[in-house]
């Protein structure tokens, strides 16, 4: 219902998580965050719309060279594999499919990576695998289609070789959050107030929060863990055959103090309580911290680097020119596009790029 208050129209996950709430006390964040995105009946997972039209928009959707040039990256990752006779393309939430389909065509100028490919799609919304179905349909490459399977997790995935891309996906992934209180690091909940409203308050101590920070904090400090992270790295380590993984995503370098919970609905920030299922929920996630999970996982970690730089190495001026040579009428909006992803007040700064492989395997480009 674009552009409409979902009002009282829809108010069933609201009622649902009052009644847990009432019933079993208050809800953790990532318990929260967990029922609003993905509760089977009414969680956003089942409604998601991403890019210009819809909730919000990712760098593949503002621009193709961005999967052009992850796509081109693979096949260089590829190589430094040996050049396996079949290799694992595996996406971590592919959204409307839009970075593979870029990235697939770009792969096409090296045949034998081509000829070497099997998709995997890791993708827990019903509506995106649709539209990830449609982005991906025969007639959209030159040549043939490598085989496509879809996945819940990650761990579904068959053994092989295998070249993992995630953009955008960690921080979808639950966290939890803890605020200094009193000399102790209290669970932050959900709870319902008197007129039924969800709110903010303090659970018990939370123990166990590997936060990376000083252990003296000021009152109020907050820190947020995602334990998610630390799973799908477990899985990653786990598996036999050499395997890189690109993570890109937004937040800070270095540990970091804060509430980055943020909720956002048609491009807008909206309250994160406010109208539970209806927006989309995320986190920054934590380069630092994630680095030291795939040490402690047993595998390598190189960067972060900014995304400005990642694409600036990748040649994504080169890229862009190429296209607006090609495309004279649309010169203007693919260089204003190429800008978004890379400039400092767009998303140049704040993404972040991260690879993690098996440690036997030597730092992908642009970082070794
Ligand atoms: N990578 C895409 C979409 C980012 S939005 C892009 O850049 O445009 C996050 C994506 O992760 C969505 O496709 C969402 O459905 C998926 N997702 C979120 N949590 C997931 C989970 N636990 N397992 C699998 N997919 C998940």
């Amino acid at each position: 219902m674009p552009g409409a208050e979902a009002g009282a129209a829809d108010r069933a996950l609201l009622a649902k998580l009052r009644a847990l709430i009432r019933r079993d006390g208050p809800l953790r964040i990532d318990r929260y965050m967990a029922a609003c995105l993905a509760d089977p009946e009414h969680g956003y997972w089942r409604k998601a719309s991403i890019g210009a039209d819809g909730d919000f928009i990712t760098a593949p959707e503002i621009s193709q060279t961005f999967g052009e040039l992850i796509g081109l990256w693979c096949a260089v990752v590829w190589q430094s594999l040996g050049s396996p006779a079949r290799v694992r393309l595996i996406e971590l939430g592919p959204g409307r499919g839009t970075l593979m389909r870029d990235a697939l065509r770009a792969a096409a100028r090296v045949p034998e990576f081509r000829a070497a490919l099997s998709v995997h799609l890791v993708e827990i919304s019903e509506p995106l695998r649709e539209a990830q179905r449609r982005s991906l349909a025969p007639p959209v490459h030159d040549g043939e289609r490598p085989p496509i399977a879809w996945h819940e997790a990650l761990a579904d995935v068959p053994e092989g070789p295998a070249i993992i891309v995630a953009n955008e996906f960690l921080d979808a992934l639950p966290v939890r959050q803890a605020v200094f209180h009193e000399g102790a690091w209290r669970e932050r909940v959900v709870d319902v107030d008197a007129h039924g409203a969800l709110r903010f308050t303090l659970g018990p101590v939370a123990v166990a929060m590997e936060s990376g920070l000083a252990a003296t904090p000021k009152a109020g400090e907050m820190v947020e863990v995602r334990p998610g992270e630390g799973e799908l790295l477990a899985q990653i380590a786990r598996r036999a055959s050499p395997t890189v993984a690109l993570f890109i995503d937004y937040g800070p370098a270095e540990d970091a103090y804060g509430d980055t919970l943020q909720a956002v609905r048609r491009h807008r920030y909206v309250d994160p309580l406010g109208d539970p299922g209806h927006a989309d929920l995320t986190a920054h996630v934590q380069f630092a911290r994630l680095a030291r999970q795939a040490h402690a996982a047993g595998l390598a970690a190189d960067g972060p680097m900014l995304q400005a730089e990642f694409l600036a190495r990748l040649g994504i001026a080169e890229r862009g020119a190429r296209l607006m040579a090609a495309n004279p009428g649309r010169a203007g909006d693919i260089e204003a596009a190429v800008q978004r992803v890379i400039s400092p007040t767009g998303m140049g700064q704040l993404f972040k790029v991260m690879a993690v492989r098996t440690r036997e395997l030597p730092p992908p480009p642009p970082f070794g």
